[in-house]
């Protein structure tokens, strides 16, 4: 089999006493959209932020694309990246949407969209444009290119940052709560752009309590609870038949 987009081995993360992950390990293959779920405080931010490195975790391996994220253990019994460079290299494969958007209020959407390509990919401003266009006629905003971000609806913000992402050509794209933010008439369509992605093929970890795309549009489910995996597998087996208990309460509370 080809090598994975994304593999975590045994990730261990602790807040001073706190130990939010307890050995986690994720392996996603090219083309894969897993599901992760689970309840509040159960470690999901965490573990896509100890992924791309915006948090360090104390100890486990994360391999992008074959690439293993090279880190050393320090005296407090943490690990630090060995090399900063490396990390910005692969942090920039990796596409990141927050639940709050995290758009560049300053800058029009198109502003948005190119400022990574340009200062990061070096690529040529014209080509950037052109491809952010591209972009933000697919996520369906277009006409919004010339707007600043508080001139747009939640649901239009959330579709330019995932704009923003794609125009890094991510190998991973990682979602924490894209539509958690979001007005209820809002939430179809950021959703719809995420099938869409998940139709052409795209790599995509993605934290959700949209439990009707994790059954509809994921391959793979994962329940995180307390800092362990505590089930996974095939989102429709899984959905009608839990075997954990902690797994059935949660998906009734989701009801
Ligand atoms: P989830 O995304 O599943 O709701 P989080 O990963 O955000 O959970 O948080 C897991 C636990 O770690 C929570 O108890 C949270 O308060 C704690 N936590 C998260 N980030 C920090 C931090 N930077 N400092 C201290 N505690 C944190
Ligand atoms: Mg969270």
């Amino acid at each position: 089999m080809a090598q994975p987009a994304l593999v975590v081995e045994d990730l261990h993360k602790k807040f001073g006493n706190l130990e939010v992950l307890k050995g986690v390990s994720v392996t996603a293959h090219t083309g894969d959209v897993i599901a992760m779920i689970g309840s509040s405080g159960s470690g999901k931010s965490t573990l896509l932020r100890c992924i791309n490195l915006l948090e360090t975790p104390d100890s486990g391996r994360v391999t992008v694309n074959g690439e293993l994220i090279r880190m050393r253990p320090t005296k407090g019994g943490h690990a630090v990246p060995e090399d900063w460079k490396q990390v910005d290299r692969i942090r920039s494969s990796l596409g990141m949407v927050f639940q709050s958007f995290n758009l560049w209020s300053h800058m029009t959407i198109l502003e948005n969209v190119i400022e990574a390509p340009i200062h990061v990919l070096k690529v040529p401003k014209r080509e950037a444009i052109e491809r952010a266009e591209q972009l933000l006629a697919k996520v369906g905003i277009a006409d919004k290119r010339n707007h600043y971000p508080s001139h747009l609806s939640g649901g239009q913000q959330q579709r330019a940052a995932i704009a923003r992402a794609l125009a890094m050509e991510p190998k991973v794209m990682l979602f924490d709560e894209p539509t958690s933010a979001l007005d209820p008439e809002l939430v179809g369509e950021v959703l719809r752009v995420m099938r869409q992605l998940a139709e052409e093929g795209r790599t995509m970890l993605v934290v959700t309590h949209e439990m009707g795309f994790a059954r509809e549009v994921a391959n793979k489910v994962i329940f995180l609870h307390q800092g362990r995996i505590e089930e996974e597998g095939n989102p429709k087996e899984v959905f009608a038949n839990p075997s954990s208990d902690r797994l059935r309460q949660f998906l009734q509370s989701t009801q």
